[in-house]
């Protein structure tokens, strides 16, 4: 009698745990020689599918965080000296001048070539140090919070349903609001700067919407 489709899968499955070891040599070995190849079929694959990639990559960021965390945690501390090796080998490619204007001008060029390259990031990251002067950060804000404001949210403005521009701080941190997942929402330009360091109350666009996510770091 034919083999049903789950006695195949289990025959394969069975076969790909005896030879673990055989089919990855092979796997780099294929890799290594059509080196070329695949890396063109890759650039058009991911061209064509951009947006069909960047929803996967977004879902997956959002229900492996944990582990993604963990794993770059592990990365780290396993490869340390391999990372060290590249930032001497990266500081030596660009050497840094010691002192002066000039090593003053090469770490602002650093600084700026790092922000226009991860621009949610640097923004994330001055909205921390405005909160941390304020001593008003909780610490669970995670750098890519936009994402996860748009899970909750949806992309547009919680005020007014216009585009998604500014992560506002619901309470202002003029007026003491934190730096917390529980007090962000998405807004437009116009309303985040309209509403400015006010109470929510006096502000006369307000529409009553309020913050649904909770903060992890409160028990209740
Ligand atoms: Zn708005
Ligand atoms: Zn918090």
């Amino acid at each position: 009698m034919a083999k049903s489709k789950e006695e195949l899968a289990a025959q394969r499955k069975a076969y790909r745990e005896a030879n673990r070891e055989k089919i990855l040599k092979q796997r780099r070995e294929y890799r290594q020689a059509n080196k070329e190849k695949i890396h063109k079929a890759d650039k058009i694959y991911r061209e064509a599918n951009k947006e069909k990639i960047a929803e996967y990559n977004k879902a997956y960021r959002e229900n492996n965080r944990e582990k993604i965390a963990e794993n770059s945690k592990t990365y780290r501390e396993v490869n340390k000296e391999k990372i060290a090796e590249y930032i001497w080998q990266y500081r030596n490619a660009n050497p840094i001048p010691e002192k002066g204007e000039a090593a003053k001008e090469a770490s602002r060029k650093y600084a700026s070539d790092w922000r226009k390259n991860n621009r949610e990031k640097a923004r994330e990251n001055s909205r921390r140090g405005r909160a941390r002067k304020k001593r008003l950060e909780c610490g669970c804000v995670p750098l890519d919070i936009k994402q996860i404001l748009i899970v909750e949210y949806g992309d547009s403005c919680l005020y007014c349903g216009g585009s998604f521009e500014h992560v506002d701080h619901f309470i202002s941190l003029a007026r003491g609001g934190k730096h917390c997942i529980g007090n962000l929402v998405p807004s437009c330009a116009h309303c985040n700067s309209s509403k400015s360091g006010r109470l929510i109350k006096y502000w006369k666009n307000w529409n009553g919407a309020t913050p649904t996510l909770t903060c992890p770091n409160v028990t209740i």
